[in-house]
C-alpha cells in the first residue's frame, strides 16, 4: 500500500509538470481525484490493510490528496496567468500611434445646388412636388402639347421601355399630375432626375437633374414671372446679378423665353466661360400654353400660369467652375471631397 501511494505521488508530479492547458489540468484532476480516480481507489482499498495500520495509511492518503489538490490549484493558476499575459500582449494598444481618422461625408455638389434652388423658391411660397421617373407618353409629351411629330419624341432622344412607357425626359409631367389633382391657385416646384438618350461627353450625359416650377391662378402675369426669375438669380448668383430674357420656343409655353443671368465670373465684362458675351444661359420659361391648361381640365379663359425649368448640372458647373459633366457621376472622391 505504502509503495502504491509513493508511486501515485511520483506519477502525479510528473503529470503535473507536463500540463500546459486548462484541459490537461482537468484531465489530471479526473485521473487522480475523480470518482474512479487513483486516490479514490486507494480509499476503497484501505480495507485490505491490517486494521492497526489503517489510521496511518488513511493519513498518508489524506496527505497525498491534499498535496495533489493544492498542486492542481497552483498549476491551474499559473496556466491562467500565462493565457492572460499572452492575450494582453496580443491585444496591446500602442497609445503612441497616431489616430485613424474616419473622415467626414460631404454633400454632393448637385444635391447642394438642388437644395439651394428649392430653398429660394420655398421662401417665396412654392411647395415641392414629385412624380415618377418612369412615365407614359401622355404625361411626358401629349399633355404638354408636344405632338407626335415633334423631334423630342424620336427614339434618338428618349429612352422608351418595353412596356410602352419611357424614362421621363423632363420634370414637366409633374406639372400635369399636380394640376390634374388640384384646383388653382397652385404654386409648385418639382425637382428630380430626368433621362435623355444622348451621346455622353463633357457637356451632356444620359441622366441629369431639373427643377421645374409653375404657378397657376386667376391673374398670373408675365411680369410676375420676370420678377420671380430676377429674385431667383440674385439669391443664387449674388445681389448684383441681372437677368436678360430672350424670345424662344417650347411647345408647352406661349410666349416662351430663355433667361440669361449676367456672368458672375466677370461681372458681365466678358470671359471664357460666358464666351465673351457677359451672359450665361440658365433656364427656359414662359406662360403655360392654354392647350396644356385645357388638358388638365382648367378653364384657360379663367386661369393663367407661368412655368420655368432649369438644369441643375449646368448651374452647378457654372457655380463651381466644373468643366466636365461626367465628374458628377463618377463618384471619384478626389472630386467630391472638394465641395
Ligand atoms: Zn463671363
Amino acid at each position: 500500500m505504502r509503495d502504491k501511494i509513493n508511486s501515485i505521488q511520483i506519477q502525479a508530479e510528473n503529470d503535473l509538470s507536463d500540463c500546459s492547458t486548462i484541459e490537461d489540468i482537468e484531465n489530471l484532476r479526473v485521473k487522480f481525484l475523480g470518482k474512479k480516480g487513483q486516490i479514490t481507489l486507494l480509499y476503497q482499498n484501505i480495507k485490505d490493510v491490517a486494521p492497526e495500520d489503517r489510521p496511518q495509511m488513511g493519513q498518508f492518503i489524506n496527505d497525498l490528496k491534499q498535496k495533489i489538490t493544492s498542486a492542481i490549484v497552483n498549476v491551474k493558476d499559473r496556466i491562467e496567468k500565462n493565457i492572460l499575459q499572452k492575450r494582453l500582449e496580443q491585444e496591446a494598444i500602442d497609445v503612441t500611434l497616431p489616430g485613424r481618422s474616419s473622415g467626414f461625408g460631404k454633400i454632393h455638389p448637385l444635391a447642394k445646388t438642388m437644395r439651394s434652388v428649392i430653398k429660394i423658391f420655398q421662401s417665396i411660397g412654392f411647395s415641392v412636388a414629385q412624380g415618377p421617373e418612369v412615365e407614359t407618353e401622355y404625361y411626358n409629351f401629349d399633355a404638354l402639347n408636344i405632338p407626335s411629330y415633334h423631334p423630342a419624341r424620336d427614339m434618338q432622344d428618349t429612352f422608351f421601355l418595353e412596356n410602352g412607357k419611357l424614362l421621363r425626359t423632363h420634370t414637366s409631367p409633374v406639372q400635369i399630375r399636380v394640376m390634374e389633382n388640384r384646383t388653382p391657385p397652385v404654386r409648385i416646384i418639382a425637382p428630380g432626375r430626368v433621362y435623355r438618350n444622348e451621346a455622353i461627353n463633357a457637356r451632356s450625359y444620359c441622366l441629369f437633374h431639373q427643377v421645374e416650377g409653375f404657378y397657376v391662378d386667376s391673374s398670373v402675369t408675365f411680369s410676375e414671372l420676370k420678377g420671380v426669375l430676377g429674385y431667383f438669380a440674385k439669391e443664387l448668383f449674388g445681389e448684383d446679378s441681372k437677368i436678360r430674357i430672350r424670345p424662344s420656343f417650347f411647345p408647352f409655353t406661349e410666349p416662351s423665353l430663355e433667361c440669361d443671368v449676367s456672368c458672375f465670373l466677370c461681372s458681365g465684362k466678358g470671359c471664357r466661360v460666358c464666351k465673351k458675351t457677359g451672359w450665361l444661359e440658365i433656364l427656359g420659361a414662359g406662360m403655360i400654353h392654354p392647350a396644356v391648361l385645357r388638358s388638365v381640365g382648367y378653364d384657360s379663359s379663367q386661369v393663367q400660369g407661368y412655368a420655368f425649368g432649369m438644369g441643375i448640372e449646368r448651374i452647378t458647373m457654372l457655380l463651381y467652375g466644373i468643366n466636365d459633366i461626367r465628374l458628377f457621376f463618377e463618384n471619384d472622391l478626389r472630386f467630391l471631397s472638394q465641395f
